[in-house]
């Protein structure tokens, strides 16, 4: 089957940049499958999904391929990518009061994509209805204003509006972030729910190993542009393949402000100002070598692990020597 998302080689460049901050990008969804893509801020992983709906920043050069369904979105009329933004993809943000005008109520907030299309009133609103209905909201959230419901009650709404058009993929940045600890472990139950009875493929993009680790089937992680290591989750997190990953694991989780856990490793990622010989992670890494400081690793198969690559010139050298403990 074609993937709902393919990106290939994905390279994105930003003006006042000394190198491209997508460098290489290769990332897959399939029908039904929920992936999430794990980085630290400023890693690409928002950048990343974010093509998919062509939605690149002012002055952003793009090259390779981001297939919606197999249609490049890269290379897409705008006509095109507003008709897929309300309906094979659909995405849900880190802060929905941001994303919401405040003076409209829900009812015409959940409707106007369906409503745009042609879908007579009637019809949107029975589809609101329902949907409303799939998270968990009754038809009375229809007449309310934004400010008269929760933040997680609002997170919901945007998770049903997202599903309005049926859309095959659904990205989600941070979708719980901003939300109390109830409400995130509300809202990651309803995407899984929904997974399962749409059929949606879901790029959930996160800062927070656990909660990649609850939601996904795959896991890519990102550094600096570039995808470190990808792998089934159960098999990245028994054994990460990766320096960068095996260290966002062993070091001591810190609780953020909203509960959730953020790994936190020495050192910054390399400043964009800055070009880069070799491997992204050198400066930070326990087991750079001279060849990992002139030559960037390739992406290579673990053959005893399907679906598992890692970029890195001495996975060996983890794999015998286990997990970095302080790195
Ligand atoms: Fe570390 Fe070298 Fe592997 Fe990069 S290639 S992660 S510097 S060991
Ligand atoms: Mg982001």
């Amino acid at each position: 089957p074609v993937p709902v998302l393919q990106v290939q080689d994905l390279r994105l460049t930003l003006p006042g940049t000394a190198r491209p901050v997508l460098d290489g990008v290769d990332l897959t969804v399939g029908a039904g499958e929920t992936v999430a893509l794990v980085g630290e801020s400023g890693s690409g992983k928002s950048l990343t999904s974010r093509t998919a709906l062509g939605l690149l920043p002012p002055g952003a050069i793009a090259s390779g391929t981001v297939r919606v369904e197999g249609e490049d979105t890269l290379t897409m009329s705008a006509a095109r990518l507003r008709a897929l933004r309300t309906g094979d993809v659909a995405m849900v943000f880190q802060d929905p009061r941001a994303a919401l005008n405040p003076l409209r109520r829900i009812g015409d907030f959940l409707t106007e994509g369906l409503r745009a299309a042609g879908t007579k009133q009637e019809a949107a609103t029975a589809r609101a209805v329902e949907l409303l209905d799939a998270v968990g909201l009754d038809a009375s959230a229809l007449g309310k204003y934004p400010s008269q419901v929760s933040g997680g009650m609002l997170q919901r709404v945007m998770i049903a509006a997202a599903l309005m058009g049926d859309p095959s993929l659904l990205l989600a940045d941070e979708p719980t972030t901003a939300l109390d600890v109830v409400s995130q472990a509300e809202v990651i139950a309803l995407l899984t729910k929904l997974r399962e009875r749409f059929g949606t493929g879901l790029l959930f993009v996160t800062h927070d190993l656990d909660l990649a680790a609850a939601i996904s089937d795959r896991v890519y992680v990102m550094y600096a542009g570039r995808i470190a290591e990808t792998a089934p989750a159960e098999t990245l997190f028994a054994g990460p393949r990766h320096p960068y990953t095996a260290a966002l694991l062993a070091s001591t989780p810190r609780p953020t402000a909203q509960g959730g856990r953020l790994a936190a490793i020495a050192g910054q990622p390399p400043d964009l100002r800055t070009t880069i010989e070799g491997c992204a992670f050198a400066e930070r890494c326990p087991l750079a070598t001279g060849l990992c400081r002139e030559r960037a690793p390739e992406p290579l198969p673990d053959p005893a692990r399907p679906g598992h690559l890692a970029a890195c010139h001495h996975t060996d050298r983890l794999v015998a020597e286990g997990t970095p403990a302080d790195a």
